[in-house]
């Protein structure tokens, strides 16, 4: 646990840190190359890879995105390590079983892995919230290894949503075709709508892996600006520190 949570509109959210450490080389490429335009010189781009863990004031727990899972997993092939949701919760004195609802910003394999180990659901209880267009684009070892083994418990979702009383959702296509963002008062968590800080100061400055580039970098630049305005606190997946006010 080496960040500390922070209380927003009643709901204590904690974020959790799943791994630390660079891309393999499996698809690592120079930072000049990630971020094309961005100036970033060979410095090795160190990534955190955080969940983050809503509690409101009745108790009830959230969690969105569910990181890299286990050895074996998606992420196996790209992951510095195997993630660590499993103890980052338990050093938070929660169970997976207590887990209501579980927020998928997206399908990568760094974001949705860990909702599944050994084949089944990790978390027995929750409803797995996606958007649709999400789950339309799923492929390959995410739909196969992940999204069918929670299918029974998919709470799908179009756009904009309330998914937990004060916790909404907000559809931000571009990094993927059915990439969301979540809300929960001041605080905005951004799945991987910012990559590197870079992209704050500009936007526009494009992540070699979005699937759409152009709707990505608009979508940035949409929801920065609207997120600056209102001082938002910013909760990155990737960022050192997981928590930034705007
Ligand atoms: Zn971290
Ligand atoms: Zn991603």
């Amino acid at each position: 646990m080496p960040h500390r949570s922070m209380t927003v509109s009643g709901v204590e959210v904690t974020p959790l840190c799943d791994a630390v450490g660079p891309m393999g080389a499996s698809i690592r490429r120079p930072p000049a190359e990630m971020f094309a335009g961005s100036g970033l010189q060979d410095e090795p781009w160190v990534l955190h890879f955080h969940c983050y863990l809503l509690r409101d004031g009745a108790g009830r727990l959230t969690l969105v995105d569910t990181g890299i899972g286990a050895a074996d997993s998606p992420a196996s092939s790209w992951a510095p390590v195997p993630g660590t949701l499993a103890g980052e919760l338990a050093a938070a004195g929660v169970a997976p079983a207590e887990i209501g609802t579980v927020i998928l910003t997206h399908l990568h394999s760094d974001h949705a892995s860990g909702a599944v180990a050994d084949g089944r659901p990790v978390f027995e209880n929750a409803r797995y919230v996606l958007q649709q267009a999400e789950l339309d684009a799923a492929r390959g070892p995410m739909l196969h290894e992940v999204v069918s083994k929670i299918r029974a418990q998919l709470h799908v979702v179009e756009g904009d949503a309330e998914v937990a009383p004060g916790v909404h959702v907000h559809s931000a296509p571009g990094h993927t075709p059915g990439h969301q963002i979540v809300r929960v008062g001041e605080l905005a968590m951004t799945g991987d709508l910012v990559l590197h800080p870079v992209q704050l100061d500009d936007p526009a400055i494009r992540y070699v892996y979005d699937d759409d580039q152009e709707a990505a970098a608009r979508t940035r630049a949409e929801v920065l600006a609207a997120l600056r305005a209102e001082r938002a606190i910013l909760a990155t997946a990737h960022f050192s520190e997981p928590f930034l006010r705007l």
